[in-house]
């Protein structure tokens, strides 16, 4: 089977489904792909920081978002064994120290919005299989097999890689990619909020153990634990109550929530902490954006909001070419050349915010 189309966007995340929507609004024939048959299943980064707050209102898209979706976070804090060592306040302008929204509504948002355009196709379930190239090695398309097992080429005049931080279109293109260990990985779990529990980001140290709170929209907190790198097959060995009671020992108000919700190894998710630069972004008709393109760590959570920032981007570079017929290589390229730096200094940013992590205790 074959179908064709202007762009065809791999991967369904906050970069792909952005882009797929910022581009089908303003008439371009998109189809975007992703391997999830529903979206926003995983877990994932998802505070918005300044920057991912600007573009969504921007383009008017924060306010699609279900309001009970959206949680302004109020304060940042440092604790050392159960006392608070720093408060980080948010300033003036932006009124808060970022944004909770579920990955799940923020994809619905922007598909639902995507969706109300005839040149607009998503094909959930879908994964791709492979590229294709012209005879000079110009990306043409893709292949992909849907959710019915069919194999399907879709041309295109742009393949879009938004297919996360193990990027298959990365791989298939041949673009090598620079990796980089942090010597710690992120187990992560979720629990329903006490009663009365305010809007707060929280990191501390609890007896040398490292642990993070997120207030998440929904009535939810997620609760974060840095361990040594490649140690969770080890500590997988051991009882997970020992990380609970550490939770416990400093956030007592979550006892009763984390004893009836975190009740086996299962409830943990691991998220193994690196970050990678693709040596280049783009091909004669291939680009890569947010996490394919970059992959950062969680610190600071950098990583939703520069794949929002990279499809802003993208997405201009495209239409401006687009309307005016001109070739797409270009802003291929101009993307690189405009998102690289930024990116690169967060990266270097979260280096050091994990380096220097210790001062913010005094210790
Ligand atoms: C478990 C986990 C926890 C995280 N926690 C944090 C955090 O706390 N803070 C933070 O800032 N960042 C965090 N991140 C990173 C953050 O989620 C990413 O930076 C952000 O989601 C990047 O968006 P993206 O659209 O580029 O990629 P992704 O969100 O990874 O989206 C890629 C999409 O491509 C789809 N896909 C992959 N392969 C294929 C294929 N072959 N065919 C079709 N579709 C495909 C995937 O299903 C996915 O939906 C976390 C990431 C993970 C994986």
């Amino acid at each position: 089977m074959e179908r064709q189309t202007e762009i065809c966007i791999v991967g369904g995340g906050p970069a792909g489904t952005l882009l797929a929507c910022l581009l089908a609004r303003r008439g371009a024939e998109v189809v975007l792909i992703e391997k999830q048959a529903i979206p926003g299943p995983s877990f994932r980064g998802e505070i918005l920081n300044g920057d991912g707050e600007r573009v969504l209102k921007k383009h008017g898209l924060l306010s699609k978002i279900a309001p009970e979706a959206v949680l302004p976070l109020i304060r940042l804090e440092y604790w050392e064994n159960k006392r608070v060592v720093k408060t980080i306040l948010p300033d003036t302008e932006e009124g808060n120290v970022g944004i909770h929204i579920p990955q799940a509504d923020l994809l619905h948002a922007l598909l639902a919005e995507a969706g109300q355009y005839p040149n607009f196709t998503y094909m959930p379930g879908t994964t791709v299989r492979g590229l294709l190239q012209d005879r000079n090695g110009r990306y043409t398309g893709a292949t992909v097999r849907t959710a019915q097992g069919q194999d399907v080429q879709i041309r295109s005049s742009v393949v879009v890689g938004a297919d996360g931080r193990y990027s298959s279109v990365r791989r298939y293109a041949g673009i090598p990619s620079i990796t980089e260990g942090h010597g710690y990985d992120l187990l992560w779990a979720r629990i329903p909020a006490p009663e009365g529990w305010e809007p707060i980001m929280c990191s501390t140290i609890q007896d040398g153990q490292q642990l993070h709170l997120f207030t998440q929209a929904r009535g939810y907190v997620q609760v974060g634990w840095n361990i040594k790198e490649d140690s969770y097959k080890e500590l997988r060995k051991r009882p997970f109550e020992e990380l609970t009671e550490t939770l416990i020992a400093a956030f007592p108000r979550l006892a009763p929530s984390v004893r009836q919700h975190i009740t086996s190894w299962q409830d943990f998710v691991l998220l193994d902490i690196f970050s990678s630069r693709s040596e280049r972004w783009a091909r004669p008709g291939l680009v890569l954006i947010g996490d394919a393109a970059h992959t950062m760590t969680p610190t600071g959570a950098f990583g939703l909001n520069e794949a929002l920032c990279d499809a802003d981007v993208l997405h201009e570079e495209l239409l401006t070419c687009m309307e005016s017929h001109q070739s797409v290589e270009e802003p291929l390229e101009r993307l690189e050349q405009r998102r690289r730096g930024d990116v690169e200094r967060r990266q270097r940013e979260q280096l050091d915010m994990e380096t220097t992590y210790a001062r913010n205790f005094n210790i």
